[in-house]
């Protein structure tokens, strides 16, 4: 696949070294999060949610100035600051890879209005919620605070806390739904079964699909 000329392409610089090319890690401690030319993402997805995070920690917004199959470049939501950050595919093994990177904010730094969307508040207390099921309002008001320097308003975090406990707790009806409905399958067709050890078997098979839960995450 050959990329079309087009106005954005001084952007690409010269990226033949390859092999000696970081991939991208999520595991970055708040704070301590990099970004630097050369870092590949397996997506573009993986790419966009990485600047993201980046973001968020410079207390900066940004807009995506050009986003398709190919290229995905995002600027500063100011206009005159000259941050930019430009990866685009590679076309051998089909990850992303950062191609260009301006970091230089000229504008100030906002503790507000980030780019802490739903779905990222949302994501990280998934996390949260999967360790400590009773995670509170007031936790997570501190939670990202302390974590993310970053102060959010009460009905975001209600909102994200809803959302979070439905991805959790939604999971776990799921299957509770398909351990019961197994336990009813085996009373149809073995009628002599006790209703109440094919309840426990259901409760047993939770627990272990909680425990695979929190050890995943
Ligand atoms: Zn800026």
């Amino acid at each position: 696949m050959k990329t079309p000329p087009n106005s954005e392409d001084e952007l690409e610089e010269d990226n033949d070294s390859d092999d000696a090319c970081p991939v991208f890690r999520e595991s970055a401690r708040f704070g301590e999060f990099h970004l630097e030319v050369g870092i590949k993402f397996g997506t573009k997805w993986d790419f966009r949610e990485a600047v993201r995070e980046y973001t968020i920690q410079e207390g900066r917004r940004i807009r995506l100035a050009k986003n398709d199959n190919i290229r995905c470049m995002a600027v500063c939501k100011v206009k005159e600051c000259p941050w930019v950050i430009y990866a685009s595919r590679d076309h051998k093994d089909t990850c992303w890879q950062i191609k260009t990177f301006n970091n230089n904010h000229t504008c100030p730094r906002e503790d507000r209005n980030r780019a802490a969307n739903r779905n990222w508040v949302c994501s990280k207390l998934v996390k949260k919620i999967r360790k400590y099921p009773n995670f509170r309002h007031c936790e997570a008001t501190t939670y990202f605070r302390t974590r993310f320097d970053l102060t959010l308003n009460k009905n975001s975090i209600s909102r994200a806390l809803m959302d979070a406990r439905s991805v959790v707790y939604g999971d776990e009806k799921e299957q509770y739904k398909m351990v019961r409905d197994y336990g009813l399958t085996l009373l149809k067709t073995n009628p002599g079964t006790n209703i109440n050890s094919a309840r426990g078997d259901a409760q047993r098979a939770l627990s272990f699909l909680r425990l695979a839960f929190v050890e995943k995450f």
